[in-house]
């Protein structure tokens, strides 16, 4: 019996990406498998059902008969990223089923506590081991590539210069200055897209690690005399380091941030709030015109100042909080994003069946619920009673 895969259409308000696109379905040509759509899943992202209606894929008009006859669900936001209008597929879920998407495994243990509850065994793609061998299945980088490039682009619409040096008859125009604070995947793929429009780039990370990486794409990477030897947690991640160390981090970047046009904030240690780097006082110095585009908006952002979701304008400074960045280029996203959890679906599909193998690193670190239980190790530990 083929297994069936399911892809309904997104219902988080505003999400434009989907699932699964044509390329990714070939990726499962060589296995017994058949997919059922939502009508109209892939429309805002560019997919339209001509194009999702490859060999294997049916199309079908509602929600519930793709939940009913699915053995597993591809979502790019599972109820954990989309608490509100996720709730009603709850009653479509049946026991067994898996379902696999983006479900902020950290933040949401109530929702996957209620994915437990129904019987739901869930993989949640922020959790991919960041290790070489699943480096494709990286959902995570994936947006963060893409949030990285939109986040320049938003930056220069609203800034009230030009990114690159020109000589022209009228006078000489200077380049844009750029910083880039947190060089992770979105804030090299910043750097090299701030670069690529002309802009004098500059960036800082606590993890001295990154120094090399930043200066290969052109940019200057900016020393303060903090110690940083902590700043580097498990897998290449960075720690929490703690309100001190923050503030003074503020204090030796303030006159880096005075000098800029635009700053990029991309600063988060996962699970955590997203550290503050950049005070009230720290935009009152920066010239008026000058934008700031929060990346870590939807952690609670790097700048005090940032509101989620929305643009403001503070002592003549722009301050953006972006939040889902990524579903703004809905067809490239989504085409990283199925390509990403086709190859984590086909792992899982390698002996032909769904398989739940434990002693597997990649399936055990992604899995949040099975058998009835939360069964993730961190997400455990984040969702039990303190003491006291
Ligand atoms: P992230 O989104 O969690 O954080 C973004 C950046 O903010 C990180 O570079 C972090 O060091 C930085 N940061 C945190 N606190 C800061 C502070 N106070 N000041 C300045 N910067 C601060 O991270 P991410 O971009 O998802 O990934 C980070 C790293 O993970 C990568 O650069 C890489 O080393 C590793 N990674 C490995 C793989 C792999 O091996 N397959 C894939 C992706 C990422």
């Amino acid at each position: 019996m083929p297994v069936t895969i399911g892809i309904p259409a997104e219902t988080f308000p505003g999400e434009r990406r989907v699932a699964m696109t044509p390329r990714a379905f070939e990726m499962f040509a060589k296995l017994d498998v058949q997919f059922l759509v939502q009508s109209g899943a892939g429309d805002a992202a560019g997919f339209p059902n001509a194009d999702l209606q490859v060999k294997g894929v049916q199309i079908v008009q509602t929600r519930a008969e793709v939940f009913s006859a699915s053995h597993i669900i591809l979502q790019v936001r599972t109820l954990g990223a989309n608490p509100e209008a996720g709730r009603s597929d709850l009653d479509l879920f049946r026991q067994g089923q898996i379902v696999i998407g983006f479900g902020e495994p950290l933040t949401a243990a109530a929702e996957y506590a209620e994915l437990a509850r129904r019987g739901v065994t869930s993989f949640a793609m922020e959790l991919i081991p960041r290790i070489t061998r699943a480096q494709s299945m990286d959902a995570l980088s994936s947006m963060a590539t893409i949030a990285g490039y939109k986040a320049v682009l938003m930056a220069a619409d609203a800034l009230p210069r030009m990114f690159p040096m020109l000589m022209t008859a009228a006078g000489t125009i200077t380049p844009a200055r750029a910083f880039i604070l947190g060089a992770g995947v979105a804030g090299l793929q910043a750097i090299a897209t701030a670069r690529r429009l002309g802009a004098v780039v500059q960036a800082y990370d606590v993890r001295a690690a990154v120094k090399e990486q930043i200066e290969s794409l052109g940019a200057k990477f900016v020393s303060v005399e903090l110690d940083t030897s902590q700043a580097e947690g498990k897998g290449g991640y960075a720690q929490e380091l703690g309100p001190d160390f923050y503030r003074r981090q503020a204090e030796l970047l303030t006159g880096v941030i005075r000098q800029q046009d635009v700053v990029i904030s991309t600063a988060a240690v996962p699970g955590k709030r997203a550290p503050i780097l950049i005070s009230r006082d720290m935009v009152a110095e920066m010239a008026p015109g000058s934008v700031i585009v929060d990346l870590a908006a939807e952690r609670g952002g790097n700048c005090e100042l940032t509101q989620p979701g929305r643009t403001i304008v503070e002592s003549g400074v722009t301050i953006m909080g972006p939040v889902n960045v990524a579903s703004a280029i809905p067809y490239h996203a989504s085409q990283m994003y199925s390509r990403n959890i086709a190859t984590f679906a086909r792992y899982l599909l390698a002996s032909g069946e769904p398989k739940i193998d434990l002693e597997d690193e990649i399936t055990r670190e992604t899995l949040v619920t099975h058998a009835g239980e939360i069964v993730n190790s961190r997400v455990r530990e984040l969702s039990a009673p303190k003491a006291g």
